[in-house]
């Protein structure tokens, strides 16, 4: 049969035979699972068959969520965890060893980033960063015990995008591991695996589950490496719960029809903010103004949800527009239906001095929006009264 489409899969992959042939999954909520005698249950430790024996090893629920992204990202296998950073910490600890080394875009997510500078240093694990706009700079940074190549496009919360086929191109030709957090684009937008990426995690807890309930994250690539993932997480017990892990299934049933709306409202607000009084500039991936927007095109299907902007006035006006919104929220999540607007510079980055701020691109007067599903004229309206309050 001709490879099913993305939407098909997302629907209808599925445990099969349930005992009650119910239309959608049911719920296995149950720690363990029993055996048959004595020489099954010898057999299952050994791994002679694939069969549930503990959930935090696998359960029907997580496997169902995590076959169904494996199809998404066209990746061979993978591990689901209860948080995107559950992922990204068992996805490092599992493949590095005392004196390895990584090479990172510096504009990551702020807790990997303090895992990179606070914890992994414990185990002698060390991080050199290149800036989004300096990847010719990427290959000087190598070093003899490099082994991941680590980035995220689009980044967190400038939106900057990063070439994924170069990375992929560095990765292979010095035999790195290259892994890429692929939260902000989700699997529908754009697959890491098809320009080189190893490995593929994903924060659940965002637009995948996308209706702000429940946290979840995964990692799925090439077979051997999410085997080391796998053992060092049943062992370790960071796994996804059932119930999670059967909400977010539910949930990329609908992220196509999600996604595609959030791209569709997120343009629409790009392209009011760039011809606003009262805004210095937009970032969009899929506005042509966009210093990246050519790369955004060759690897993105559409621009996803967030939005980042400056406000003319400084941390000030920054501050004075978010005390003004009233129909968003004022959150520190993103990917949700509701509308989320943060200022950086006040909240989730004051504790960076101006310099390295600059560094990751957050600019004083900088407003990331994730946009939502609310009506577009709505949002709209609330940042137009919000800037010129
Ligand atoms: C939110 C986020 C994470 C962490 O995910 P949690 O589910 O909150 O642990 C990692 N990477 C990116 C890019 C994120 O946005």
């Amino acid at each position: 049969m001709k490879k099913q489409h993305f939407e098909t899969d997302a629907v209808r992959t599925r445990i099969e035979k349930t005992e009650f042939l119910e239309h959608t999954s049911p719920l296995y909520l149950t720690s363990s699972f029993v055996f048959e005698d004595a020489e099954d249950m010898r057999a299952s430790f050994a791994e002679e068959k694939e069969r549930n024996i503990y959930s935090r090893f696998t359960n029907p629920n997580t496997s169902e969520f995590v076959e169904k992204i494996c199809k998404m990202e066209g990746a061979e296998s993978g591990y689901a965890f209860a948080t995107g950073m559950a992922a990204v910490f068992s996805t490092f600890a599992a493949l590095l060893n005392s004196g390895d080394h990584i090479v990172s875009a510096r504009s990551v997510f702020g807790s990997t980033h303090t895992l990179f500078t606070k914890f992994l240093p414990k185990w002698n694990i060390s991080t050199s960063y290149f800036k989004v706009s300096e990847t010719e700079r990427i290959e000087s940074l190598i070093q003899p015990n490099t082994k991941i190549l680590f980035a995220e496009t689009p980044t967190n919360p400038a939106v900057d995008i990063l070439d994924l086929e170069l990375l992929g191109n560095i990765a292979k030709k010095h035999n790195l591991i290259l892994v890429i957090d692929n939260c902000f684009a989700t699997p529908y937008l754009q697959n890491p695996i098809k320009f080189g990426a190893d490995l593929v995690i994903h924060s659940a807890t965002k637009l995948i589950d996308g209706q702000g309930r429940v946290l979840g994250g995964i990692t799925v690539g090439s077979k051997d490496l999410i085997r080391e993932i796998y053992l060092f997480s049943r062992n370790t017990g960071p796994s996804l719960s059932p119930f999670n892990a059967w909400v977010l299934s539910k949930s990329l049933e609908t992220l196509a029809v999600r996604v595609d709306r959030h791209c569709e409202n997120a343009m629409k607000v790009a392209e009011f903010l760039e011809d606003h009084s009262k805004v210095n500039w937009v970032k969009y991936p899929f506005l042509k103004s966009h210093p990246q927007y050519e790369v955004a095109k060759k690897q993105m299907k559409a621009g996803g949800c967030v939005v980042a902007f400056e406000v003319k006035g400084g941390v000030e006006a920054g501050r004075k527009f978010l005390n003004a919104i009233k129909l968003c929220s004022l959150s520190a999540n993103l990917g949700d239906t509701r509308t989320i607007v943060t200022h950086p510079a006040s909240t989730t980055h004051s504790k960076l001095n101006e310099e390295d701020r600059l560094e990751v691109s957050i600019t004083d007067g900088l407003v990331r929006i994730s946009v939502g599903l609310e009506n577009v004229e709505d949002i709209i309206a609330d940042l137009d009264q919000a800037l010129l309050s």
